[in-house]
């Protein structure tokens, strides 16, 4: 059920209907949005009597949402969510678009440093580096750990990129909470339920990637997990799917994009990188995605691929990220987006 407020209500109206719904047994969620409060109601329990509710003051109406997913409905609010970070101009879900770049994995700290000031020069806001990996392979590389968030720590103190990275458990979730801007929940994890709820209770942002072979429903139910906690920060990517193609590592299902777009408020990024697999077909995805209204991109760059340690095969030079983020400059005005300007270039040294 979802609670949809006067738009002159009163935080007072607000508070005391929520404290109704906590007497009658349910969880409330007041999502405030560009016009008018909505409060979602979530809880196990059965069903709340709309008579209950609907003569409280300040209440326009009450909806009986038939979806599965409540809280990351449109029902709920119509307006796109937009991601903030206090003390950055940059956002996920607003008119610019968000762009996300980095490593695979943080290997070394000359590495990490090399690859974030190629990708800040050319334009990302955003800094996404691998510290807990979920590899396929027990003996692949599994990543850096606690090293490698305090070496992206100083990348933001020293670049002022925002941090991105993944969690693959409660205790990498814990760390990555405390040290990023925003925790990652991988593919892998996208049905991983404890874990999202522990997100749904983190202080940061979570960005959700679509599972390898999850349906629109599954991801959006996914999400709901993460905000029926009370985390309400949530961006969605698609990161391509498993189908019977082998032309490249997964399909990338742009289609899912507007399809996102209609069902929810939350912002949807799209990672080509993983979409494809192969550093020919990234860039082509990446313009294509930003001209199918994605807000915004994920794209895995390294200085030297051909020695990354995970991923090299679909992560751009910096040059080509650059080459990229001009031509998605260009593509950005038809869809009525911008691409924030480029923080500079930061010389040579800076962090090593
Ligand atoms: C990653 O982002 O590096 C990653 C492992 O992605 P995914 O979960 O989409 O496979
Ligand atoms: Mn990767």
């Amino acid at each position: 059920m979802l609670i949809v407020m006067q738009s002159a209500a009163t935080p007072e109206q607000i508070e005391a209907v929520c404290r109704r719904v906590t007497t009658l047994g349910f969880r409330p969620h007041a999502i405030p949005g560009a016009q008018r409060t909505a409060i979602g109601i979530t809880g196990n329990q059965g069903a709340v009597e709309p008579a209950a509710i609907e003569e409280l003051p300040g209440v326009a109406e009450v909806i009986l949402v038939s979806k599965p997913y409540k809280l990351v409905s449109r029902d709920l609010k119509p307006d796109t969510t937009v991601l903030r970070f206090p003390g950055h101009g940059a956002t996920i879900g607003g008119k610019e678009l968000a762009i996300v770049a980095g490593p695979c994995s943080v290997e070394t700290r000359e590495q990490t440093f090399a690859t974030a000031r190629a990708v800040r020069a050319a334009g990302a806001h955003f800094f996404r580096g691998g510290a807990f990996k979920p590899r396929t392979s027990p003996y692949a590389f599994q990543g850096l750990g606690k090293e490698a968030l305090q070496i992206m720590a100083d990348v933001r103190a020293e670049l002022g990129l925002l941090i991105i990275t993944e969690a693959v458990d409660e205790h990498s979730l814990e760390l990555v909470d405390e040290y990023a801007d925003v925790i990652q929940i991988g593919a892998r994890n996208m049905q991983n339920f404890s874990l999202l709820k522990m997100a749904g209770r983190a202080r940061k942002p979570v960005l959700l990637k679509r599972g390898l072979a999850a349906t629109l429903e599954e991801l959006l139910m996914a999400a709901e997990y993460v905000m029926s906690e009370g985390n309400y920060n949530l961006a969605l990517c698609e990161r391509g799917i498993r189908t019977f193609t082998d032309h490249t590592r997964n399909t990338l299902d742009l289609s899912i994009v507007p399809a996102v777009q209609r069902l929810s408020h939350l912002p949807i990024l799209v990672d080509p990188s993983h979409g494809t697999g192969k550093r020919n077909k990234v860039a082509p995805m990446a313009r294509a995605a930003v001209a199918c209204g994605a807000d915004g991109l994920l794209i895995e760059v390294h200085p030297k691929p051909e020695e990354a340690l995970s991923d090299g095969m679909q992560s751009l030079y910096p040059e080509q990220f650059a080459a990229l983020m001009l031509e998605v400059e260009q593509i950005a005005p038809i869809l009525k987006r911008t691409v924030a300007p480029a923080l500079g270039a930061v010389p040579a040294g800076v962090g090593v």
